[in-house]
């Protein structure tokens, strides 16, 4: 039996930075905010000292825990899905401040045509060029209207960057100047240039110089360190939630949160959301809180599971392609190309997660896609993230992958090896999707989330061009040994890590006929929940996605404050139309 909590304004499931933001946002203006994390209190103080690579970035100490809850996976419907058993594919955050503690930190924005992908793609090429099955939609939203928002979320964090004529228009600056350029950085940029490309260097979360938020709260300068992505940053130089938007909330002393507070469901009382049921996993006490509104930002997977086991929404069914919960699930396509140097040696024990200089020529419509058979592309990119001693061996491709040859060839080509990779766009697919698992349960027995997921055509021939390019610039740059690798030759695999870059099956649109929520991110189908982060993407663009979460995170937090201020209602006419109801 549940035990009844004493009422709250806003319940928020799951505080990562969609959720931190919206806690700040809302704390900031007075609301009663309770935030409900599944996972374990954390500070920054957790990570002074241990670069520890086996822990953290090989034992995932950060992240979920899969034999609590996991996930279901398979490539097509006459597959029966089997549990992700390891953490492979992408990495699920868990605990105070969620992936953001962890990221790399790379913060791009996404493109105006991303916006209205559906539209551009049929003005310019006719609606003939969208292939078979690629669903298509825009997002209920310009660049234009969610610009402000991206300004809001890069001073937050105080993204370190410089402006590119090929990246969307900017109200402002990057509010500090970009990182250093190592050698492998300018040897990129040269060549690209020479080549007609357009490098800069990535916007990075790893800031540049010290700099004071806003909110008063300040992020020191990076050290180059390189224990970085997948590690939480004991010095205090990349911007993450447990720095910039927690303990914004908390100073209003508005914001409470609840640590290892697993939510199991949403109560709904005709179509409001009422509270939320959930577990103390300490105790294993159950419990209910009732609230006005319902935020819910626990990542796509979780933002789905719970709509799904609440029947909430209406879920997404492939045959007859009606309902929204679910559709859409998207995620990004891996290529690129390697190329290993006899005669130069880089230092590439230094770096940063962000760190890195990249070209966007070949994303998002920037190049004519008249004569291509795929749309959108992606971004290039040559990171310098830092070589870990323990993961990173690279040797040629015959090289044989065990003793002294093997130790040989690694230990020469360490220093002589870069890489070129790219982010592809992701577009949905009726098949791809998300829905519950009818076998496996977690460790409550409630319904794993299942994944039904495999690379497309779109997505192959994406990938190839993008890997044939990196190939050019490597040989360009001088590589004696180029190697292209293309992540979709085969099926999706769960097992090797490819990119935390999830998105989909909550998705936002101005018709509740195809979409689960309004461009506030509002459900159509229960006014007062609101279900924020990449779940709301109705495709994945060629780039990084948080910065895009944080803006529609900033555009929800203003759609909760209108929708608390004027005592409930749609705040969008629904479909056709973007202007308030
Ligand atoms: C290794 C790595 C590198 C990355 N690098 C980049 C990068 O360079 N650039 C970029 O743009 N993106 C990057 N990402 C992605 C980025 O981290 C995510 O887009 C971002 O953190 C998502 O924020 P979120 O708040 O939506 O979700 P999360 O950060 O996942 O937060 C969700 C929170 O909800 C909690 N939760 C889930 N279910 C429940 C439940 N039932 N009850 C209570 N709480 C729950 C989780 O524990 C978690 O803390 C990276 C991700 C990883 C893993
Ligand atoms: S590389 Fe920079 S931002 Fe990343 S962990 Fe090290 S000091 Fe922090």
């Amino acid at each position: 039996m549940a035990t009844e909590l004493p009422h709250k304004q806003a319940v928020i499931i799951g505080v990562g930075w969609a959720g931190g933001i919206i806690a700040a946002e809302l704390a900031k203006q007075g609301f009663e905010v309770l935030g409900l994390e599944r996972g374990e209190e954390r500070t920054v103080d957790d990570f002074t000292m241990p670069k520890d690579e086996l822990k953290y970035a090989l034992d995932y100490d950060l992240m979920q825990d899969l034999s609590k809850e996991t996930i279901t996976m398979r490539n097509d419907e006459d597959m029966r899905a089997l549990p992700m058993r390891q953490l492979g594919s992408f990495l699920l955050g868990s605990g105070l401040g969620g992936a953001g503690v962890h990221w790399n930190g790379v913060c791009p924005r996404f493109f105006p045509y991303d916006l209205e992908i559906r539209s551009q793609t049929i003005e310019r090429y006719g609606e003939d060029k969208i292939p078979e099955d690629i669903t298509l939609q825009d997002w209920g939203m310009t660049y234009e209207e969610l610009e402000p928002y991206y300004d809001m979320f890069e001073k937050t964090l105080g993204v370190s960057g410089e402006d590119n004529e090929m990246t969307p228009p900017r109200s402002d600056d990057y509010p500090t100047p970009p990182m250093l350029e190592t050698r492998a950085m300018k040897l990129f940029k040269a060549t690209t240039d020479e080549m007609g490309y357009h490098p800069y260097i990535q916007p990075s979360a790893n800031l540049s110089e010290q700099y004071t938020n806003p909110d008063g709260q300040t992020i020191e300068q990076c050290k180059y360190c390189a224990f970085c992505e997948r590690f939480g940053c004991d010095y205090q130089a990349k911007a993450d939630p447990l720095i910039t938007v927690i303990p914004t909330a908390k100073e209003t002393g508005n914001f409470e949160i609840h640590t290892h507070a697993n939510v199991r469901s949403i109560s709904q009382d005709g179509d409001i959301a009422d509270g939320v049921y959930f577990i103390d996993e300490t105790t294993k006490q159950e419990y209910f809180q009732p609230a006005d509104i319902v935020i819910l930002t626990a990542y796509v997977m979780n933002n789905v599971r719970l709509l799904l086991q609440s029947e909430i929404g209406e879920p997404y069914d492939s045959e007859t392609q009606d309902g929204v919960i679910g559709k859409h699930y998207c995620y990004q396509i891996g290529a690129g190309a390697t190329g290993m140097f006899e005669n130069e040696k880089f230092n590439l024990y230094a770096g940063a997660g962000a760190l890195g200089m990249r070209i966007e020529d070949y994303n998002a419509d920037n190049f004519d896609h008249s004569d291509q058979d795929f749309l959108h592309g992606g971004v290039l990119t040559l990171g310098q993230s830092g070589n870990r001693p323990i993961a990173t061996n690279p040797v040629p491709p015959d090289t044989k992958s065990w003793g002294s040859d093997f130790k040989q060839a690694s230990i020469h080509y360490f220093p002589r090896t870069l890489s070129i990779g790219t982010q592809g766009a992701s577009l949905p697919h009726r098949y791809n999707y998300l829905d519950l698992d009818p076998t496996y349960t977690d460790q409550y027995g409630d319904p794993l989330l299942r994944m039904t997921y495999n690379f497309t055509d779109q997505d192959r021939k994406l990938a190839e061009h993008q890997a044939e390019r990196a190939a050019e610039i490597m040989e360009n740059m001088g590589a004696d040994i180029v190697t292209p690798n293309n992540d979709t030759e085969g099926d999706y695999d769960i097992v090797p890590y490819q990119s935390t870059h999830n998105t989909g099956g909550v998705i936002m649109g101005e018709d509740p006929e195809t979409s689960a929520v309004n461009n506030y991110l509002q459900m159509w189908d229960c006014e007062n929940m609101f279900v924020v982060g990449a779940s709301a993407f109705p495709h994945n663009s060629g780039n990084n996605p948080t910065p895009t979460v944080g803006a529609l995170a900033y555009r929800a937090a203003e759609g909760i404050e209108e929708y608390l201020n004027n005592g409930g209602g749609q705040l969008v006419s629904s479909k056709n139309s973007t202007q308030k109801a």
